[in-house]
């Protein structure tokens, strides 16, 4: 309503890609295929079951097709989404059951495919997990496209876009958005989606905003409204004012030069003011992600997080597939560092294959997590410890155990790697002899106990998000509490003094792999507390290597001192964030 009237309205979404974009709008509503139910003839079984091979030939050779497209238009990292895609005209268990379906029913081939499809969707959909909620969409979208093929309608596209305008629609699926005219699209918006939604990643890869979760924007907006779209906080304003857009404009251009001024940064060496060189490496989860070191300029992988692996399959992986997926990391990050980190699964990281592993808990992050659930399944563990010794032969490998909450914990799983030493010598297979061994203190405990733990290992790395919630009582995940995670909280930060300093003591690096490390007001607090090493998601790495070049560590360690003597959380943080302020003109 709000739309036709050409007033000013204003919708919250989720940023996604960042930018700000002013132009009209292109309503684009995805639809359903009407699949027709009738019982085929007998005589006419095999018939049926020939149109339904072809169809998925047709559907291959379109998703090929578009894969071609997008890998010349975007890169092999985003054409890679319609592997997936290829993967589900393979699925053996969708593709038998929709034939039993059919030889069991006598219904049209493409009703029984529309009736299998669906109740996979479903299933995927209902999970509580982002990754597997998307495979979700890719099922969709290639059912959507075998369904058209059949019933011999045209596919649908957002080929249509011309003139520069705003796409928003109710959701954009990987096909879609690569029919998308990138000289075309000034901005993306979606009523559905989440952050990994793949409307996002092509939108980021396109270097154009995008807001996705808007609601119901699509039944707001009328075609050829106009609007601005704000990638930064996620705004979209329709029919926005003369006050609004000078207000946009003035922010577009401060923006742009900051933007500017940190992709200029990162191509210089993370060094400060005075001289002192900064270890600045990337948190990656998938292997995928491993070309990111290098796009942005990371020394290195300073977290892998392997829980992935085995999130992303219904079964334990094995030391095959593990040193497989270790190895496409060290080669593609070589000859930088990359430091392994074990199995992490449990807290908010729930196996979904065989639950008889992991019980039921109330208190899951206080629960049967990472090492504790590694000691006590010794084969699994060590299998992921033998994959990631093979693995050090081929390049920089640094291992390293979460959740060590003590000295005997961290001993029986140095024990259990010589165990795995072992057994690669009688196997005569090659390691890396002097593959450092590293803790994570992310359990009050074990930063308590760090002049022990520094004695035992060759390196620390601070996990801040869970030592925050650890030591604070908050739980990392509740929203209701979250305002209560303060990383300035005084405790925190004589802890994390605390852990340097035994670190040091024991002359062992120290590291930052929680998100504090890549947040540039906490950077200078971190640095100035004397850690070695910062750790974070790659996108963060220009903002932060541009604080680093604005600052001097002298002025850090000072900020520190300061830090140490206050009293409160918010003190801290406003000491914080006055010098981040003047360092970096934000605008
Ligand atoms: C941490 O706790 O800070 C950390 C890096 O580990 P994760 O976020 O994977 O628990
Ligand atoms: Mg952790």
């Amino acid at each position: 309503m709000e739309a036709r009237s050409h007033q000013e309205f204003v919708v919250q979404g989720i940023a996604a890609s960042k930018g700000i974009a002013y132009g009209q709008v292109f309503v684009y509503l995805q639809s359903n295929v009407e699949v027709p139910s009738y019982v085929v003839d007998p005589s006419r079984k095999e018939e049926e079951i020939r149109r339904f091979e072809k169809a998925l030939v047709v559907t291959r050779q379109q998703i090929q097709k578009i894969q071609e497209e997008v890998a010349r238009n975007l890169g092999q990292n985003e054409a890679a989404i319609f592997d997936a895609h290829l993967l589900v005209l393979e699925d053996q268990a969708l593709l038998s059951e929709t034939i039993r379906a059919f030889e069991d029913s006598g219904k049209n081939v493409e009703t029984c495919f529309h009736f299998v499809a669906k109740r996979y969707i479903e299933a995927f959909a209902a999970i509580d997990d982002e990754y597997l909620r998307e495979r979700a969409a890719d099922l969709r979208d290639v059912t959507q496209r075998v369904l058209q093929n059949m019933l011999g309608q045209s596919t649908s596209s957002l080929s249509q876009l011309v003139d520069k305008r705003i796409v928003v629609a109710n959701d954009i699926n990987p096909s879609d958005s690569a029919s998308i005219d990138r000289s075309q699209a000034l901005a993306i918006v979606t009523d559905t989606g989440s952050k990994t939604s793949h409307a996002v990643i092509v939108a980021r890869s396109m270097k154009i905003p995008a807001v996705v979760g808007v609601g119901d924007l699509t039944s707001r907006v009328q075609e050829g409204d106009w609007a601005i779209v704000d990638g930064y906080d996620g705004v979209i304003t329709i029919n926005p004012t003369e006050q609004t857009l000078f207000r946009y404009g003035q922010i577009r251009i401060q923006k742009n030069s900051f933007e500017q001024r940190l992709i200029e940064a990162n191509t210089q060496p993370a060094i400060t003011l005075d001289g002192v060189s900064v270890s600045l490496m990337a948190n990656i989860e998938k292997t995928e992600e491993a070309v990111m070191v290098k796009d942005y300029r990371a020394e290195g992988v300073g977290l892998f997080r392997t829980e992935y692996l085995y999130l992303s399959s219904a079964r334990m992986p094995s030391e095959q597939e593990q040193f497989i997926a270790y190895k496409s990391v060290i080669d593609a990050v070589a000859p930088q560092p990359v430091v392994i980190r074990t199995l992490d699964l449990g807290g908010d990281k729930q196996f979904t294959g065989k639950n008889d592993l992991f019980p039921e808990e109330d208190n899951p992050f206080m629960g049967f997590r990472a090492i504790r659930f590694c000691l006590e399944n010794v084969p699994i563990f060590k299998e992921q410890l033998r994959a990631i010794l093979l693995a050090s032969a081929f390049g920089k490998v640094r291992l390293m155990f979460p959740m060590i909450s003590g000295s005997e914990e961290l001993a029986r799983a140095i024990v259990l790697l010589e165990e795995c030493k072992e057994e690669l010598k009688t196997r005569g297979q090659a390691f890396d002899r002097e593959l450092e061994v590293g803790t994570m203190i992310e359990i009050p405990s074990a930063a308590m106990t760090a002049d022990i733990l520094a004695q035992q290992c060759d390196f620390f790395s601070i996990g801040t998000n869970d030592l925050i919630q650890y030591m604070i009582a908050i739980d990392r995940v509740n929203n209701r509490i979250a305002h209560l995670y303060e990383p300035t909280h005084p405790g925190v930060v004589r802890m994390l003094k605390r852990i340097v300093d035994e670190g040091h003591r024991a002359k062992i690096p120290v590291a930052v792999c929680g998100e504090m490390a890549g947040d540039p007001v906490f950077v200078p607090l971190l640095l100035g507390l004397g850690v070695d090493e910062l750790s974070m998601t790659p996108p963060l790495i220009p903002a932060v290597k541009y604080l680093v070049r604005s600052m001097s560590m002298a002025d850090a360690v000072k900020l520190a001192e300061k830090a140490l003597t206050m009293n409160s959380a918010k003190e801290i943080f406003a000491l914080c964030d006055e010098f981040y302020r003047t360092r970096v003109n934000v605008g």
